[in-house]
């Protein structure tokens, strides 16, 4: 019982800032035990979301442990911001800060990235050449956006010819907003699709579509606007229930839908963007795209022998852990947290909030010599926009379960002020004080 309480309320403490009770003080849960004295010599493989929240709780936890934390990345980008930057809401600096900004004292950054991975030899060569050992690897490498993948697609395109790319950073975030602003003004037909990997913030794809159907109510336009949603597969959204609600809500919103459609190819010269489908190749124009690429592994985790070496998800390459405890299957002195880890769910910055204490307490056990009993059930949240002032709070796990933080208070499936209100406003500081080990 005391398990679950402490649970309900450290899940409050991220989401429960929504009313404006910015209550970090109380977030960080139990007042913390007596560090742990070692020499373990600990690397972190990215200072994303999940690597700089590793990093600051392990320097809480661990007293003496040498800690090193590899990125070449200075600005550190807080991603859920890019939705809100394409929506004409926040402008291209909002989602930017600085990576060093958010490391705690103790900790060796260096400035490169991991080019190789030696789990055998337990260590990692930089891109700069420099060899660094480990007792102990966490890999938060987030992950890559394959742009390459998209045949016909240039990164200098996006803002011109009705082409955006939400995900490809704030400034091209911001560019997308001005393609959908002219869109929504002059009309036309709109392009919408996910790709067919894992990746990140699947509800992502589904929001800019609904925002996209907003603006152009909002501008008096939407009867001039054809919308279009191509799933890759056979539904939009993995959670059954959920699903069901975005289909009915895009049926009532005149959103058209197609499914078993891959993006392939864009030429933006003719505005055609092909999709392969189980009969084939099919073209369709578009006056306005949202281009989502393929989503794999980073070529440093995906070159090493830590892949899922059978499966679907050989060719993506995310790492084979463990999905309660996240520890590596085969080189069990090795971790991977975030978008990297090769799990069913929790392509989110929500589920880093719950799947870092998790790895980090098998890590500490470890060092103790003792078993840890945490485990990560799939913690995914995604609060789906449905339009500007409106979102679902979606919250599930691994078996497709809603859990919803405030039951009876925030109905997960319904257009809620406050569920936008936790997007728009609370989870940019939740998201910080995660990165603080605080949350
Ligand atoms: C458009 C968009 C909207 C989103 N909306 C939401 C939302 O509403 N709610 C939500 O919870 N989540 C959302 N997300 C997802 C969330 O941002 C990610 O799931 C989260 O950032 C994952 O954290 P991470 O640490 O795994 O990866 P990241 O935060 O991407 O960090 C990975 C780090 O690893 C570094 N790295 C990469 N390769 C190497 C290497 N070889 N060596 C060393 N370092 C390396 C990178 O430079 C980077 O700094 C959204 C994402 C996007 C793009």
């Amino acid at each position: 019982m005391k398990d679950l309480d402490q649970l309900t309320a450290s899940r409050r403490a991220f989401l429960g800032m929504a009313a404006g009770s910015l209550a970090l003080a109380g977030a960080a849960g139990p007042a913390r035990a007596e560090k742990v004295k070692t020499k373990a010599n600990i690397v972190i493989l990215g200072a994303g979301a999940a690597g700089t929240a590793m990093a600051n709780r392990l320097v809480e936890r661990l007293d003496g442990a040498k800690i090193t934390i590899i990125d070449a990345r200075k600005r550190h980008l807080y991603q859920p911001g890019f939705t809100l930057v394409a929506a004409g809401l926040k402008s291209a600096d909002y989602p930017v800060s600085n990576t060093k900004d958010w490391l705690p004292r103790g900790v060796d950054l260096i400035e490169e990235g991991a080019a190789e991975i030696d789990p055998e030899g337990n260590k990692v060569v930089t891109t700069g050449g420099k060899t660094v050992a480990y007792d102990f690897l966490i890999l938060a490498t987030g992950l890559k956006l394959d742009w390459d993948a998209v045949e016909g697609f240039d990164m200098n395109m996006v803002g011109t010819n009705g082409i955006g790319a939400v995900y490809a950073g704030p400034e091209k975030a911001a560019d997308t907003w001005a393609a959908m602003d002219r869109f929504t003004d002059e009309g036309g037909k709109a392009v919408f699709f996910r790709p067919a990997t894992e990746m990140k913030c699947a509800g992502a794809p589904l929001k800019y579509t609904f925002l996209t159907d907003d603006y152009a109510r909002k501008k008096g336009s939407r009867g001039r606007v054809d919308i279009n949603y191509f799933a890759h597969g056979g539904s939009l959204f993995s959670v059954p229930i959920v699903n069901e609600k975005v289909r009915m809500l895009y049926d009532d919103r005149g959103v058209k839908t197609e499914y078993n459609h891959v993006m392939k190819a864009i030429d933006p010269g003719k505005k055609i963007i092909t999709f392969s489908t189980p009969e084939g190749d099919v073209e369709t124009d578009y006056d306005f795209t949202n281009v989502i690429p393929p989503m794999v592994a980073p070529d440093a985790v995906r070159n090493s022998p830590l892949p899922w070496q059978s499966g679907k998800w050989v060719d993506q390459g995310w790492a084979e852990v463990d999905k309660e405890t996240l520890r590596h299957v085969r080189y069990r002195n090795v971790f991977a947290v975030g978008d990297i880890a090769g799990v069913p769910k929790g392509k989110t910055a929500a589920s880093v909030k719950w799947q870092v204490p998790v790895a980090e307490d098998h890590l500490v056990a470890d060092i103790e010599g003792k078993l840890s009993p945490s485990t990560y059930n799939g913690y995914t949240s995604c609060p789906l926009i449905t339009r500007v002032g409106r979102a679902m709070l979606v919250e599930f796990d691994y078996k497709n379960n809603l859990t919803p933080s405030f039951p009876g208070v925030i109905a997960p499936l319904e257009e809620l002020w406050i569920s936008w209100l936790m997007k728009e406003v609370a989870l940019k500081a939740t998201y910080n004080a995660m990165l603080r080990g605080k949350a």
